[in-house]
């Protein structure tokens, strides 16, 4: 699963949750913006202190990576590459002023297609029409000397043709309603779903029947796959794919990541699905090398079925400064359990912390481009978890660039109180949100033992819930403990303020920005927030309130130790209904605290929150890598640069890398 395409309110929301403090030179983090949609750029950060075999590993990865992106744009809607590639000609030949209204709202669009991988909104789904009119379309490929299939028109112009992508509507036929590429024209819901049930591996190691195909009718009108593999469907994209992976084996740092790449390429070639599990066992295996990469067809979310995967890559490598950050926590894990403020018959005797890996994304493509997941954790196939793990890893140079190009928008201005809490969470603010993070992951989810006959179902509804607040709270309980400074993971004890005042701002205020006027908090990890926030300030006896300027409400921490002190008190309870499966204190708590929101204030905030005019989703541009070869043709260096623009880029990409046929 990858934690996917957020829109970016959640990511504001979670800036607590982001990034990594380092210098800042003058690296541009925003680079365009249109629509609902803002492009940004993400550094990479210890790239040049890879060896060359590692460079070299990743410029092969990224060149496969890169090869796949037709393959999304067909598996999105079978005329995506037609409505693409028209586009792209008549924006590079259009002989007119390329300043006029109808040429600006043709380039918006283009933008849009590039962004969404094609021609419906990446996160609602909807097709977006364009904002010129056929005519001039029809006039100006005619001026530009563009030709192009006419079946593209009503595709792009009329609103009735394939309005969704993915249909989730009750009643409907899943298939045939919706635009997406996985099942050929005229295969029914039921003909499909009759095709997996006859066709379902039902042995303990199954294999996943469907996962790289399409399904067709034949001309019998039976159904018949059409497998995404070189020779097959999407082969004469595959191939080059195959070919750079092939090149990347040169540069493998070990046996276990050449085992994994070896079955990769084998399953690309004969599409074979045993050889797709070998991989996800061989791949989960590799833990030791310092890169790492996502290639292939992966995440299921676009198929109405949701038995398809989508084309996707990501290569990236170990970031060891955050790695080492959380090993040195979990080191740690049996000294927090033993300080909580939790009873001690509560406690475990012997706990084990838990090392998160934290990576540095490198090149994003398909599904991951140029929206992207924040965290990564696959294989999917549950019996593989189960008997062989999984990785779980967050980006963290993603994160830094959504809070590095979120600074200046005005958030902070318009929510903080004053300009000391500012600048204290401007300095500290990330740094927080990062052991916050670390904290919750490694130790907080891990601490504490239920009592005897006490099971894990025992709050039901609330259990999730409960269980995110006790994690939360142990991360911000010790988040103000002098024992970080002493580790050297905060370098002082005024730092923590940045991370309290985030979470009591968020809980309290700011994250109901996400929630419509009238609904409740429904999501898990919003409740448990809100919770924490509003138990806080109810018991609060002057430490934080929330108070009134100008008609406007503000958070003011007036006792930071005070808040800790309730965090802790806050901690003891939580822990105590989940070690004693109380559920009736569960249900009570989380009904007065976490559900219900206060009309007004939350009329008052999302008014606030609109005027600062934020593009909700956001999406990145890759780094341009060139690799320096000697005459022999052996790399001896690979170069990084940030300087391509989001125009510049797609142009290339397709350029480039774009071998498929119109049709596929
Ligand atoms: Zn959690």
């Amino acid at each position: 699963m990858t934690n996917h395409k957020l829109p970016i309110l959640f990511l504001l929301m979670v800036s607590l949750l982001c990034g990594c403090q380092k210098k800042e030179q003058a690296f541009q983090y925003n680079v365009d913006k249109f629509y609902d949609l803002e492009i940004l750029r993400y550094d990479v950060p210890e790239f040049d202190s890879l060896t060359l075999q590692q460079k070299s590993l990743i410029y092969c990865l990224s060149e496969a990576a890169l090869y796949g992106r037709d393959i999304l744009f067909d598996q999105n809607g079978r005329y995506n590459l037609r409505i693409r590639r028209a586009c792209e000609a008549l924006y590079l030949n259009y002989p007119y002023d390329k300043k006029a209204p109808e040429f600006a709202a043709f380039e918006r669009y283009l933008k849009r297609v590039w962004f969404s991988n094609g021609i419906h909104h990446h996160y609602s789904e909807d097709k977006f029409l364009p904002e010129f009119s056929q005519e001039w379309f029809m006039t100006a490929c005619e001026a530009a000397g563009v030709l192009y299939e006419s079946a593209i028109l009503p595709v792009m112009f009329d609103p009735a043709v394939m309005p969704k992508r993915m249909t989730a509507q009750d009643g409907v036929d899943l298939v045939a309603c919706s635009a997406g590429n996985y099942y050929g024209e005229g295969v029914t819901q039921a003909e499909a779903e009759a095709w997996y049930a006859a066709h379902k591996d039902n042995s303990a190691e199954p294999l996943w029947i469907g996962l790289n195909s399409q399904l067709v009718k034949d001309e019998n009108g039976q159904i018949v796959e059409r497998v995404y593999k070189v020779g097959g469907l999407y082969g004469e994209a595959l191939e080059h794919v195959v070919y750079w992976l092939k090149e990347a084996l040169k540069y493998a740092e070990n046996d276990a990541q050449r085992l994994a790449i070896e079955k990769m390429i084998a399953f690309n070639e004969t599409g074979d699905l045993k050889t797709f599990n070998e991989y996800c066992i061989a791949w989960v295996k590799d833990l030791e090398s310092r890169v790492d990469y996502v290639n292939g067809f992966t995440e299921t979310y676009t198929d109405p079925l949701g038995i398809t995967g989508t084309w996707e890559s990501m290569v990236n490598f170990k970031d060891l400064v955050a790695t080492k950050r959380t090993q040195l926590i979990s080191d740690n894990a049996q000294w927090f359990e033993d300080h909580s403020t939790t009873d001690p018959k509560y406690k475990k005797e012997e706990v084990k912390g838990v090392t998160a890996k934290v990576i540095t994304a490198a090149i994003l493509a398909g599904d991951c481009y140029p929206a992207t997941p924040i965290g990564i954790n696959l294989p999917n196939a549950n019996w593989i978890r189960k008997e062989y793990g999984s990785k779980s890893v967050t980006i963290d140079n993603l994160m830094h660039a959504y809070n590095e190009a979120a600074k200046g928008n005005g958030f902070n201005e318009e929510f903080m109180i004053d300009d000391e809490i500012r600048a204290i969470y401007e300095q500290y603010g990330a740094m927080c949100g990062d052991l916050h993070t670390d904290l919750h992951e490694c130790v907080g989810h891990g601490s504490g033992k239920l009592m005897p006959g006490v099971t894990k179902d025992a709050l039901k509804e609330h259990a999730s819930t409960i269980e995110e607040a006790r994690a939360d709270l142990f991360g911000l309980y010790y988040l103000a403990d002098p024992k970080l400074v002493e580790l050297g993971l905060l370098p002082n004890m005024e730092a923590y303020k940045a991370g309290y005042y985030q979470q009591m701002m968020n809980g309290a205020m700011t994250q109901l920005v996400r929630i419509e006027e009238g609904k409740d908090v429904e999501e898990a990890h919003m409740r448990n927030r809100q919770l924490i926030a509003n138990w806080v300030l109810e018991h609060a006896n002057g430490e934080v309130e929330i108070i009134e300027r100008d008609g406007k409400h503000y958070l003011r921490i007036n006792d930071y130790e005070g808040v800790r002190r309730l965090y802790g008190e806050l901690l003891a309870e939580i822990q105590r209904i989940t070690s004693e499966g109380d559920y009736p204190a569960a249900k009570e708590i989380v009904e007065k605290y976490a559900v219900k929101v206060n009309p007004e204030l939350h009329k008052e905030i999302r008014e606030r929150y609109a005027k600062l005019n934020l593009a909700p989703y956001k999406g990145f541009v890759n780094p341009v890598y060139t690799a320096v070869k000697d005459a022999e043709g052996n790399i001896t260096d690979v170069k990084i640069d940030f300087t391509e623009g989001y125009i510049e880029q797609h142009l290339r990409y397709s350029r480039y890398y774009s071998p498929l046929p119109d049709v596929n």
